[in-house]
């Protein structure tokens, strides 16, 4: 049995103070805390609109004796740590000592509980109102612990008064339930808003299974299960591909020794390692586990301990992004000379629909294999790449004719472009993406070098825009004209448009400026002037002329093609694929010639 002391004054003076409970799902957070150091194996969180008339929350854990049970609400009251070394090495959720005693202030609360051991037959119930003790009784009860909240910040109308909507609550809560459920799979959650069944995650001893739950079944295909071992630190989960990739953050879970953080520098390694597969200003979708040694990590910096202090954080950022980088390109198609056997030999023979979707499904991570030199010190390709390497990091490239292993068989669909890679792979371009994202890594480039190409308009264009749109668009303007558009604002909601970049060639203007003020409206203002540049560019880039449906000419169809394979073309800037390949190998199977 655990017991609850105070904290003597010493380790009450080096814990991080701060608020814990600033909403309805803060409180949920804390109590879930409370229940997985109590080893529950059955969180149930039951909710009244939104959290702010109640929160109810039942655990199987170890319960608390009569006397733990009046200790619990108590300022700096904890049974996880008695001393500094404690402090140092926690391995609980909770060590403050502070949530318990935070809410009582607030609410009126409500503990039933009862130690989890056969023996005892009694349990205890304990009342609170705003930190006056109104009942505290022997009762009869459940082993574990049930503990409501009931109008939350009753007695502090100007904190009421900050929560938002009862839906807006919810799905606060609601996400807190899941992110705890993504890391604690083997403990079944349940959460109810007025009656009704919100989520319900069963306990799984398989961690993909409980994000599919917590994410969506259609997700579990498009992760990657990854893991890496390294000097006091160890990482493992799951990596989304980019065709799921998001506008935000938000799919972004990150957990460190088991505890739920948001941490920049973490996403940033991650965000890197993504660098090659992703545009900038798309999320991947990824869970992480870090475990790292408690000496080389702080957690005692921020009250609700989400935030935490790395005693080295570049070598955890370097740890996680090569890691992360290894997998990433682990998914992508080995180039096979004819010699090297395919790894899939021993795969069964699938009927024709599932043959043919495997080798696509697996190249739409990261169909680099077919960008990739055989001989990667001398082959023309490999000075190709280099150059557009350069190129990409300061002067303007130049599309220059370049040796090419790739041919071009034709069109498809006037959408597809069909290629023979000569080292026997089928390549399949998909037309408006990849010359999206050139055009995209075309303004880039410009852009380093200091200049984008204008085209001036002959008669500048005159644009209607909503009064929504134009405050956008009025609000950015200067990064727009950096983008290499010329623009002036009218009164009556118009602008007018005097210069175009000019890779843009003849498209609607009008389209344009409703997509930038479209992009403009939901992004962060505080966004860096990189990621809002790119932004611009992906639009521009989206609308150039080539479409899917447009037919092109051979010519057209080749010159496509050199551009892809110099700058290493294999998503657009939206984190589509633009290039599948399909081996020679699995080509035969689909026909059960091998
Ligand atoms: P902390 O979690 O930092 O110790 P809390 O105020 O959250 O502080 O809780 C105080 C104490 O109450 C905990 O240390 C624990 O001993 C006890 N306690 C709280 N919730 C539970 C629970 N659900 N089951 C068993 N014990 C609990
Ligand atoms: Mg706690």
């Amino acid at each position: 049995m655990n017991i609850i002391r105070i904290l003597p004054d010493s380790l009450i003076s080096k814990i991080a103070a701060g608020e814990v409970v600033a909403r309805p799902a803060s409180a949920v957070k804390e109590l879930i805390d409370n229940a997985i150091d109590a080893k529950a194996t059955s969180i149930e969180i039951d909710i009244k609109n939104g959290g702010s008339k109640q929160i109810t929350i039942i655990d199987n854990g170890s319960g608390m004796s009569f006397d733990d049970a009046l200790l619990s609400i108590s300022q700096h009251a904890t049974s996880k740590i008695s001393n500094e070394h404690d402090l140092e090495n926690i391995e609980t959720m909770g060590f403050r000592g502070e949530a318990l005693a935070a809410i009582a202030s607030v609410s009126k609360l409500e503990i039933e509980t009862k130690l989890n051991d056969p023996n005892i037959i009694e349990g205890t119930m304990l009342r609170v109102e705003g930190d006056v003790i109104m009942e505290h009784r022997a009762t009869g009860c459940p082993a574990g612990t049930k503990i409501s909240i009931s109008d939350l910040f009753f007695n502090t109308p100007a904190r009421k008064k900050f929560l938002r909507s009862d839906s807006v609550e919810l799905s606060h809560i609601a996400n807190t339930v899941d992110t705890m459920a993504l890391y604690y799979n083997d403990i079944n959650f349940k959460l109810t808003n007025n009656g009704a069944k919100k989520s319900f995650y069963p306990k799984t001893n398989n961690a993909i299974d409980r994000i599919s739950d917590v994410m969506g079944k259609e997700i579990r295909n498009s992760l990657t299960e990854f893991e890496d071992v390294g000097e006091n630190l160890k990482i493992r989960g799951f990596l989304g591909k980019p065709d799921i990739a998001k506008a935000n953050a938000k799919s972004i879970y990150l957990f460190l020794n088991k505890r739920p953080i948001k941490d920049r520098i973490l996403q940033h390694a991650l965000l890197m390692a993504y660098e090659s597969v992703l545009t900038r200003g798309l999320y991947p979708v990824s869970v992480i586990f870090l475990e790292i040694a408690n000496n080389l990590v702080d957690v005692n910096v921020h009250p609700t301990k989400n935030e935490v202090r790395f005693t080295n954080s570049g070598m955890v950022h370097d740890f996680i992004a090569a890691s992360v980088r290894k997998a990433i390109s682990k998914r992508s198609i080995p180039v096979l000379s004819p010699d090297q056997p395919t790894n899939n030999t021993t795969d069964t023979i699938s009927p024709f629909p599932e043959t043919f979707y495997r080798p696509a499904r697996q190249t739409s991570v990261s169909p680099f294999s077919f960008l990739t030199p055989k001989n990667n010190s001398e082959t023309p390709d490999c000075t190709a790449k280099t150059q557009a390497a350069n190129n990409s990091a300061g002067t303007e490239p130049s599309f220059n004719v370049i040796d090419t292993s790739v041919k071009v068989i034709g069109q498809f669909n006037n959408s597809f472009i069909i290629c023979e890679h000569e080292n026997g792979q089928l390549i399949i371009v998909d037309q408006h993406a990849a010359h999206e994202r050139l055009g995209f890594e075309f303004l880039k480039s410009q852009y380093h070098s200091g200049h984008i190409k204008q085209q001036r308009l002959l008669i500048p264009e005159n644009i209607i825009l909503s009064a929504k749109e134009l405050v956008v668009i009025e609000e950015n303007k200067e990064l727009i004209e950096k983008s290499g558009f010329e623009l002036e604002v009218f009164s009556g909601n118009s602008i007018v448009i005097k210069a175009v970049p000019e890779i843009l060639g003849n498209v609607s203007l009008k389209h344009i400026f409703e997509k930038l003020a479209d992009e403009f409206s939901d992004f962060e203002s505080s966004s860096a002037i990189k990621d809002s540049i790119e932004k611009i560019f992906s639009v521009i880039a989206c609308h150039r002329q080539v479409r899917a449906g447009d037919q092109l000419t051979k010519q057209e169809l080749e010159e496509l093609v050199k551009d892809i394979e110099k700058y290493n073309i294999t998503h657009c800037p939206h984190g589509r694929p633009a290039v599948v390949s399909f081996d020679t190998s699995d080509i035969e199977k689909w026909f059960k010639r091998s």
